[in-house]
């Protein structure tokens, strides 16, 4: 039967009356004080709620729940912190790795995220069907997802990370990633899961591992994904290991394209934003990580003006430390006003990124969006909370005064949170496998 969400307190998209949501899709806008035109709606009342797109997360690490706060890699620049951190993340098993995927997709739907971009880069033995594990928790959770088969097949002792047990070799890692293709990569408006292709970073992999990974998702019509521009160390470490910066190294690997979405990218000169616009590449803007690392402040206004796409990232809960959606657009909304000024930066900005901008850098013109004919993915809020009372314009009031949890969430038409609960998900249990999972870990970290 249609569901007509019905009169919410405010919607993010030209509909006062609400949205008619049939199967999978929404099917008809309705405008303010109008009924639907779709006979035979079940109704649910929406005037306490504020109605989103369902938020596009375009960047994280699942398995770095584990290591929240991580006491040894605290007041760390990023490359000290990978230093820190990779010989205890070498330690995650299959059953952790579990764990990990649902707090973090939990976290995201909790937060009105429903589509989520993993890049997972750790296939030690144990961790080889991790993308499986995060399909089959995907599945579970109802959750939309984009999940970054990652690669590490370089390993520079002057750099002095990953380790080598984490190190692949070309062949395993393309054999390994068209297999995944094969097995889940949906194409088409509506897909749940997709692949994407994603070699970890310049200084993990080699140029003939990027220009391999390229040709291999272009044959899949796969999106590519790979950290870049993070800090100036990798500006360095670009200039002496293959004489060129940062956009100079992606064309050279046919990187520059409009399938490429970037995370991070913050230090590019004018030249090369006017080279990654003209390419129309994503770029996934992580301001807590950025934030947290001292790394700097993505471009963002510039990019956007260039030609870019601009999407968010949670970025890895290690580096961040949580996997909370719409707590990161408030943290763009900051960052990027503090940089540009009130004239040129808005609320309503920070809330495109989070969704028609996100859902740009993965390509998914039927995902972000409130309107007819794009997938039932929606993020209800309520402003019930102390924090809100006062406030004046509701979608403001979301930016502003720090909303935190949703109340309702719905992927492809089905609720999956509801009064501020996941469905389907043992949360004691869950609490429990994932404390003896990061209290092991902490453990072998020293502390
Ligand atoms: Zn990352």
């Amino acid at each position: 039967m249609p569901l007509w969400i019905r009169d919410p307190l405010a919607i993010m998209a030209d509909a006062g009356g609400g949205v008619v949501v049939d199967g999978n899709h929404i099917t008809e806008l309705v405008p303010t004080g109008r009924r639907p035109q779709t006979p035979g709606c079940e109704v649910f009342d929406a005037s306490r709620h504020v109605l989103l797109p369902g938020l596009v997360n375009t960047h994280h690490h699942f398995f770095q729940t584990l290591t929240r706060a991580f006491p040894a890699a605290l007041d760390k620049e990023l490359f000290p912190w990978l230093r820190a951190l990779y010989p205890v993340w070498e330690r995650i098993s299959a059953d952790m790795m579990r764990a990990a995927a649902r707090v973090a997709m939990g976290e995201l739907l909790l937060s009105g995220c429903t589509t989520a971009s993993d890049h997972h880069y750790l296939f030690a033995a144990d961790l080889f069907d991790t993308v499986d594990i995060e399909v089959e928790v995907a599945r579970e959770l109802g959750m939309r997802v984009v999940l970054s088969r990652g690669s590490m097949n370089l390993r520079d002792d002057k750099v002095g990370f990953p380790p080598v047990s984490l190190v692949e070799t070309e062949e395993a890692i393309l054999d390994h990633t068209e297999a995944l293709l094969k097995r889940y990569h949906q194409r088409g408006a509506g897909a749940m899961v997709q692949i994407a292709v994603a070699p970890n970073s310049p200084f993990e992999v080699t140029p003939q591992l990027m220009r391999e990974s390229a040709s291999l998702a272009r044959r899949y019509r796969a999106p590519l994904h790979t950290h870049l521009a993070e800090t100036r160390d990798e500006i360095d470490y670009c200039l002496r290991a293959f004489d060129c910066r940062m956009v100079d190294y992606l064309d050279e690997v046919d990187w520059l394209r409009r399938d490429v979405w970037l995370a991070h990218g913050i230090h590019f000169d004018r030249d090369e934003i006017a080279r990654l616009g003209t390419a129309g590449l994503g770029v996934a803007h992580c301001p807590s990580s950025n934030a947290l690392l001292g790394s700097g402040c993505c471009p963002v206004h510039g990019l956007e003006s260039a030609g870019c796409h601009v999407g968010l990232g949670v970025d890895g809960s290690a580096s961040n430390d949580g996997s909370n959606m719409i707590q990161e657009v408030r943290q763009a909304f900051l960052t990027q006003r503090l940089m540009h000024g009130p004239k040129d930066i808005s609320h309503l900005d920070a809330l495109r990124w989070a969704t028609e901008g996100g859902a740009r850098c993965l390509m998914r013109p039927d995902i972000g969006r409130i309107s007819v004919g794009a997938c039932a993915d929606l993020a209800l809020f309520t402003l019930d909370e102390m924090r809100f009372w006062g406030s004046g314009d509701p979608i403001a009031a979301l930016v502003l005064c720090g909303a935190h949890r949703a109340d309702r969430v719905m992927v492809n038409g089905r609720w999956v949170v509801e009064d501020g609960q996941l469905l389907g998900l043992d949360m004691h249990d869950l609490r429990k496998q994932h404390l003896a999972a990061s209290s092991a870990l902490l453990e072998f970290g020293g502390a």
